[in-house]
Formats: structure tokens, C-alpha cells, sequence
């Protein structure tokens, strides 16, 4: 596989000029947006826009207004010589975009972009201020890169549905793609936080994929009420000394409404805190029958 060696643009307005020749060209741009830290879960979106796209753009931001104050805005790994590394594991990608905050957020910045509704639940109740922070810096993404289509990862299964939100309400000419969870060999979802976990809690945590698969189990032998399944769920990770849970949900895949029943598709949504590191996890369930 020939390696492409990323040209990495740190000012917006370069950015924009480089995106011009590549439109002039009538190449078609595929978007990734990260926060860096790169793992197999990026790259497997990576490799998604390389296949459809002419172009491929890898946001590398660690966006600020995500956070909120207390969170691990200071703490989270930056790690951009050893991502673009990591990037020609999949034959690099044409543009890596890495801005610094400021030139994201001169000074005199005052806009927002805020969803409704989806945003309501959740991660949206736990991380108040969150998607605003994800739907601002998404939507300067898309206008800097006029990409054709951007791709997520369903790992954060709410992000996608705000931002496909987003899309829809405000005409947004991009078609976004989503794409399945990678996991560790032993399940756990890929993330860059799992940096953070020790020896032992790199193993504790394991209960959060786990006790999903059990659930899916639990629902192809017949039980359906959601209430039996969440509890289950919520025991088995709050029996791990340290770990607390923030939610777990059994929601429409479409819509994220809670379901007091199993009936037709379902995704179990789940936030737990296994010490200090934050993890999300979730499963789309297809019943049988
Ligand atoms: P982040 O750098 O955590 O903001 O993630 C950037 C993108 O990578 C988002 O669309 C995530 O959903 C996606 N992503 C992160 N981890 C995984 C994973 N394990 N599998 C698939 N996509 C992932």
C-alpha cells in the first residue's frame, strides 16, 4: 500500500485555500474529525473516507468548549508525532488539519449552534454543555472543509445522532456516515481515554462490555422488559469497587426515546465511571422473532 504522507495544516485560512484546489479539481473530501490520540476506532474511519472519497481530511482538536470545567480538558493526551504515525498504519491520509484553539476560537468568537431534543438525555444531562461544544465545532469543521461526507463513530452513538440532527434542520450539504464500534480482542470499546485506566481498572472495566453482550443474551431468551435488563446491568458494573454508574438506557436506535419494552431494534446505551476515567459504551440489539 503506497503511504501518503499527510500535509498538516494548522491555520484555518490555509486550510480553506487548500480545500479550493482540491474543489477545482472536482475531487471529492472526506471528513474525520478526532480529538487525536489516534487508535484502530479512528482508523477504521480513516479507511471508510479513503474508500468513497478522493480526499481525505483528519481534524486532530482537542476542542475545548466539549468540556466542561473539571473534565479532562488539561489531561487529555496530545499526541500528534506518534498519530500521524499511526495514520500511515493505514496508508495516511491527504490533510491532517491540527488548529491551535485560538485560530478556532479568535478572540471576539461568540457563536453557538445548539440541538434540541436529543441532546436533552443522557450524555446531554450528565454534560450539559457538551453537544453545544460538538455541534459549534463540527459545523466550522464541515464549512472549513466542504467536505462531501464526514465520518463518526457509533461508539458515541448520541454524537451522531445530534450532529445527523444538525445536519437536517440546518440544510448542511454533507452526508454523514456512521460507523461500527471497534473493540479491543477482550471487548472493550476502543478509546482514547482507556489511556487513563491502571492494569487493574484496564480489567474492571471490561464489565461495561460485557455485561452488554449478556443483555443481548438475556434478550434472545425472551425477556423484554427493559427495567430487569438496566438493573441487571447497573448491578454488575456497581459490584466492581470504585465503579459508579452514570446511566443505563434501552433506547430506539432513531430517536434515543427510552423503551420500557424490548420490541423491534434497541440500543443500550451506558456511562459508568470505573475510578476516575469516565467510559461510554453501547450495543445495537436486533431481537429474533
Ligand atoms: P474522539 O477522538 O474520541 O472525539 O473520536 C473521534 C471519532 O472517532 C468519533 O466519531 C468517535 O465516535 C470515533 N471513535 C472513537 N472510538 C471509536 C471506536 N472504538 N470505534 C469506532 N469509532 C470510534
Amino acid at each position: 500500500m503506497d503511504t501518503i504522507q499527510p500535509e498538516i495544516i494548522t491555520n484555518p485560512s490555509v486550510l480553506k485555500k487548500r480545500i479550493d484546489t482540491f474543489r477545482a479539481e472536482n475531487k471529492s473530501i472526506g471528513l474525520v474529525p478526532t480529538m487525536g490520540a489516534l487508535h484502530y476506532g479512528h482508523l477504521s474511519l480513516v479507511l471508510a473516507s479513503k474508500g468513497d472519497n478522493d480526499v481525505t481530511v483528519v481534524s486532530i482538536f482537542v476542542n475545548p468548549t466539549q468540556f466542561a470545567p473539571g473534565e479532562d480538558y488539561e489531561k487529555y493526551p496530545r499526541t500528534l508525532p506518534d498519530d500521524i504515525e499511526k495514520l500511515a498504519e493505514v496508508g495516511g491520509a491527504d490533510i491532517v488539519f491540527a488548529p491551535s484553539p485560538e485560530a478556532m476560537y479568535p478572540k471576539g468568537f461568540d457563536a453557538n449552534v445548539h440541538v434540541g431534543g436529543v441532546t436533552a438525555v443522557l450524555e446531554g444531562k450528565f454534560r450539559p454543555t457538551h453537544f453545544d461544544g460538538v455541534a459549534t465545532v463540527v459545523l466550522k469543521l464541515f464549512n472549513l472543509t466542504r467536505a462531501d461526507r464526514a465520518y463518526f463513530g457509533q461508539k458515541d452513538f448520541q454524537q451522531i445522532a445530534v450532529v445527523k440532527k444538525m445536519v437536517a434542520d440546518l440544510n448542511v450539504p454533507i452526508e454523514i456516515v456512521s460507523c461500527p464500534i471497534i473493540r479491543e480482542p477482550d471487548g472493550i470499546a476502543m478509546s482514547s481515554r482507556n489511556r487513563y485506566l491502571s492494569e487493574k481498572e484496564r480489567q474492571d472495566a471490561l464489565v461495561l462490555s460485557r455485561s452488554l453482550m449478556e443483555a443481548e443474551k438475556q434478550i434472545a431468551e425472551g425477556v423484554r422488559d427493559t427495567a430487569v435488563i438496566c438493573a441487571d446491568i447497573r448491578q454488575k458494573i456497581e459490584q466492581i469497587e470504585g465503579a459508579s454508574v452514570d446511566y443505563v438506557v434501552v433506547a430506539d436506535p432513531d430517536t434515543l426515546a427510552e423503551m420500557e419494552r424490548v420490541a423491534g431494534n434497541v440500543v443500550i446505551l451506558l456511562a459508568a465511571r470505573i475510578g476516575s476515567t469516565r467510559l461510554i459504551d453501547n450495543r445495537v440489539i436486533t431481537p429474533k422473532r
